[in-house]
């Protein structure tokens, strides 16, 4: 039961297993290490979850104990005294008065024996007299102890958890009735203190994770102020346009084709607010993690083949050529394939929408060197980025001056919505760029495991 200990079979008696040191060799080895056997209570186990959960092992030196321990030294008139905790296989000295703090293997732990009875203060008058200690270091050797006297520390379900303990260097006769009740009143004030750590401690918790809610309560609090505020001022401009244009059928007198051009400018925009809304909405959930991700073992290839070849029928890149170039033998990702296609086709837009001259445009696809990830990457000769704005267009409603000039129109939500995508597969994105030279966007996703996930 006691773990990491090399022990041969105990002996059993009533119910306690016995450890017999080797007498013979005492004289010649002291002071060498005692038999590596020591007595266990039955329910042990139980004892040891019930030390555990008070979260007292291995706390640092609390002057409180320290008082406890000075206190027992006093009321015995002895010169050493310590509070213990008896863990499964070393003791925890908690508190010491006339001894340096330390802990001992649980065979080295006099303690041991004395929370073997929880309603017994165990008295040794003389630890040389007995077998059990005759060898123990602190007796064979210096400090030389010759006394000891615990009594249990006891759960309020009856566990004894370790001792208040006191050690003598001379021999005493026995332990009188009132130096035995005194120990017990102080062993039960340890472990009124340790209940009491406990709570404090549970205490402290409670408050930190009330502190940490309140702290995310208010980040939600703020971003939900700054996303009202964003979507109002991206809204009002293709809004007033609209209203514009409105107003001039209203109130003007215009020929039908004039109608016609201001009702198709009002179209689009109205488009422009819808596509908004929907990449917004699409943000959202993405943010909150409240959509639907179905990572499988896909491959890339298809994706990017298929995503290449619907521009490459489209009128609006007739001045872009495409080039695929993806690694042989590219391994199999972990991914979902409908969010990666986006992301891909996003790239893919913005490659051709930020290239008004045209231009060759560059998918790739290989291992990143350490081929845990597969990194896509698309390629444009168009407008570029300046280095200071590569950052920033990952956030939200973010457009580079250079496009907002040159007229090209957009959300500022479609790499924002990219990088949430690649987060939830735990891969990374980002940009190299020259301003009026080109782009570079790619993303990285993990390689498929070789044995299939579940
Ligand atoms: P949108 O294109 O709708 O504005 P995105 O989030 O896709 O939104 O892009 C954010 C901004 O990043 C763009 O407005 C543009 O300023 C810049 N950008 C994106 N892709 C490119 C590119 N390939 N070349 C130059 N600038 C780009």
């Amino acid at each position: 039961m006691h773990d990491g200990n090399d022990v041969p079979d105990p002996t059993t008696l009533a119910g306690l297993s016995v450890g017999v040191p080797d007498v013979a060799t005492a004289s010649v080895q002291a002071p060498a290490p005692l038999a590596r056997t020591y007595p266990v209570a039955p329910g042990e186990d139980v004892r040891v979850a019930a030390l555990l959960e008070y979260g007292i092992l291995d706390t640092p030196e609390d002057a409180a104990f320290n008082d406890l321990a000075r206190i027992a030294a006093a009321l015995c008139g002895s010169p050493v005294a310590m509070v213990n905790l008896v863990a499964r296989d070393r003791q925890f000295m908690k508190a010491a008065y006339g001894f340096a703090r330390r802990d001992v293997p649980r065979e080295l732990s006099l303690c041991t024996h004395a929370i073997v009875d929880p309603g017994q203060v165990l008295a040794i008058p003389d630890l040389t007299a007995d077998a059990r200690f005759e060898r123990h270091p602190i007796v064979a050797g210096a400090p030389h102890m010759r006394f000891y006297a615990g009594a249990p520390i006891v759960t309020e379900d009856g566990h004894a958890i370790g001792t208040v303990c006191v050690l003598d260097d001379a021999p005493r006769p026995d332990l009188s009735d009132d130096h035995a009740e005194a120990l017990r009143a102080i062993a039960r004030q340890a472990m009124a203190l340790i209940e009491l750590r406990r709570d404090r401690a549970t205490i402290r918790m409670a408050k930190d994770r009330l502190e940490e809610a309140n702290a995310r309560l208010e980040d939600v609090s703020r971003r939900k102020t700054e996303i009202v505020s964003d979507v109002s001022h991206e809204f009002r401009t293709p809004l007033t346009t609209i209203l514009g244009y409105a107003e001039l059928i209203r109130d003007e007198d215009l020929d039908p084709a004039e109608v016609r051009g201001f009702a198709g400018d009002i179209m689009r925009d109205v488009q422009r607010l819808t596509r908004m809304m929907e990449n917004f909405l699409d943000l959202e959930r993405l943010e909150a993690r409240a959509t639907a991700f179905r990572p499988a073992t896909i491959d890339l290839r298809t994706i990017l083949q298929d995503e290449v070849e619907r521009w490459e029928v489209d009128e609006a890149a007739d001045n872009h050529e495409f080039s695929t170039s993806v690694k042989d033998g590219l391994p199999l990702v972990r991914a979902d394939a409908d969010r990666v296609a986006q992301v891909v086709r996003n790239f893919l837009a913005n490659a051709v929408k930020y290239s008004p001259d045209g231009g060759p445009v560059d998918v790739r696809a290989d291992t990143t060197p350490d081929a845990r990830f597969v990194r896509v990457s698309v390629a444009d000769h168009g407008i570029g980025i300046a280095a200071g704005g590569q950052a920033r267009i990952f956030e939200r409603f973010a457009r580079t001056a250079e496009a907002i000039g040159r007229g090209i129109r957009g959300t500022g939500l479609g790499l924002a919505i990219c990088r949430q995508i690649v987060d939830l597969h735990g891969g990374a994105i980002g940009v190299e760029s020259d301003l009026g030279q080109g782009s570079t966007f790619w993303f990285t996703v993990p390689v498929a495991p070789t044995v299939p996930a579940k």
